[in-house]
């Protein structure tokens, strides 16, 4: 189990078993994804770096003008400058880099990655490239004026990861985010978790991992979000909806 696929089985576990047995692919835009991952190489090494962008070279360039730059990665840019330029950062993003994870949590096998782990000094930090980090927004699970935090499942990742950081190492970890809007200026900031938050979040990954093992292996019928791009093209009418209930 990785924290992105139990993330995908949150927002909709009929999309994401239909994803994982092959049978639907999502028309997603890869965009984001990899305008994060432009700012996440350069700061893993520069041998990562020229790797990214050489395997990428043609998503990242307009086709119209063969020598520009695609506006998305001008901002990417801009991101590394930003976090790059903040010595607070530069002092904290000490560590070893992209560091594999495994091990056994509620009696699951996890894999996973961390940024940038301080053994030494027992935290670690994951970068997170955002639209607006101070954006509030309504959230199904968290209610209307949730952050990006809270949204993208990252209180998850990193009671995760420190949980399976805790038992590997046998002493504990503080979890930080570093992270970079991508508007124009972007914004920075180092941020620290909810502890109680993070617990919560760990009894509801405890939960409900039971049923996703169980949904994953055909045992148990996924349940439909109802709205997502799988659902809507898949849904069969078996009645009338009330306005209510819109
Ligand atoms: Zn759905």
């Amino acid at each position: 189990m990785s924290v992105s696929q139990l993330k995908s089985f949150l927002d909709c576990e009929a999309a994401e078993l239909a994803k994982l047995k092959s049978d639907w692919e999502p028309d997603s835009d890869k965009k984001p994804l990899l305008v994060g991952n432009y700012v996440h190489s350069y700061f893993e090494s520069t041998e990562a770096h020229k790797v990214f962008k050489a395997e990428n070279k043609d998503k990242m360039f307009s086709s119209k003008k063969p020598h520009g730059l695609l506006k998305d990665f001008q901002i990417a840019e801009q991101m590394i400058a930003r976090l790059k330029g903040e010595p607070a950062f530069q002092q904290i993003y000490q560590g070893e880099k992209e560091v594999i994870l495994t091990g056994e949590l509620f009696g699951v096998e996890w894999k996973g990655k961390i940024d940038c782990l301080n053994l030494e000094n027992g935290y670690f930090v994951d970068i997170k490239t955002t639209k607006d980090i101070h954006e509030k927004k309504y959230d199904e699970y968290w209610g209307p004026q949730s952050n990006f935090i809270e949204r993208y499942g990252y209180l998850i990742q990193m009671a995760v990861y420190r949980e399976l950081l805790e038992q590997q190492y046998d002493k504990q970890f503080v979890p930080f985010i570093a992270a970079v809007s991508k508007q124009t200026p972007s914004d920075v900031a180092l941020i620290t978790l909810d502890e109680s938050k993070m617990q919560s979040e760990l009894s509801r990954v405890e939960q409900m991992i039971d049923h996703v093992q169980r949904v994953k292996m055909g045992e148990e019928a996924p349940e439909w979000c109802g709205t997502c791009d799988y659902c809507r093209a898949h849904k069969k009418i078996t009645g009338f909806t009330n306005m209510n209930d819109l």
